[in-house]
């Protein structure tokens, strides 16, 4: 199989989103906004930036980036400073995606030897401050949802390959560790990614991604510790109870 050519651009620049930011402030409205490259994610902070400086906090939007592959290093700590949630994909922090090639002759044939040792630094931006969280768009039917397994997500998280004890999606492997080694999370990272975090991402922390009195009470009971699970392997861990408001529901 040849791998794929990629080219991308980007509908809006910073002046226009800026104007469709101060709409969605008068409207009541949040943003989501998928982004690859570092132009794309560059042009959304800088938005954000600028009305942020004409509107101050009567700016009230929740703008949420998604996917973020690579980033330009000035870009890292904007988030934090920005108040712009980061949202990753990390079952692709091993970079296949799915591409069906081995992405350590893929990423520097197509970006570069210097770009490709720099992709998904989700570490670096969490220990910026900012709001860091975790969800997957890649809905595969062939791979019986496997790219959206969020304990297979947990587990490229930790480690950034698929190893031979990964439950990985079909055709999906890697030789070892996507650089950066620095990026890689750990279990605590991931789990308050996928609750708490995603809850605030959202608006509905006041009700759940946590345990406590008050809120609604799911959750899920696993027959293993998850935090000390090994790493290797956690994309085959799944909850032995799940309870949505209270209920037993499996
Ligand atoms: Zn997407």
């Amino acid at each position: 199989m040849s791998c794929p050519e990629s080219s991308t651009a980007t509908p809006f620049n910073a002046e226009e989103l800026a104007e469709i930011l101060k709409e969605l402030n008068k409207e009541g409205l949040d943003l989501h906004i998928h982004c690859v490259g570092e132009r794309s994610g560059h042009i959304v902070l800088d938005a954000v930036e600028l009305v942020r400086k004409e509107l101050g906090d009567a700016f009230r939007v929740k703008v949420t980036v998604t996917h973020m592959w690579i980033q330009d290093d000035a870009d890292l700590d904007r988030f934090a400073k920005l108040g712009v949630i980061a949202n990753y994909t990390p079952a692709w922090h091993n970079g296949n995606m799915g591409l069906g090639c081995e992405p350590s002759e893929f990423w520097p044939a197509l970006i570069g030897e210097e770009r490709a040792r720099k992709m998904f630094r989700s570490k670096t931006v969490w220990d910026s401050g900012a709001l860091v969280t975790w969800s997957s768009d890649d809905v595969s039917f062939e791979n019986n949802f496997a790219t959206w397994n969020p304990y297979y997500g947990m587990e490229v998280g930790m480690t950034r390959w698929i190893s031979d004890k990964t439950k990985a999606p079909q055709g999906q492997a890697t030789k070892g560790p996507l650089d950066p080694p620095g990026e890689k999370m750990n279990i605590e990272e991931m789990i308050l990614g996928y609750t708490i975090n995603g809850a605030k991402q959202l608006g509905i922390d006041a009700e759940k991604g946590s345990i406590e009195a008050g809120k609604d009470a799911d959750f899920l009971v696993f027959d293993k510790d998850l935090l000390t699970a090994e790493h290797a392997g956690f994309s085959h861990i799944m909850p032995a109870e799940v309870y949505f408001c209270g209920k037993k529901v499996n």
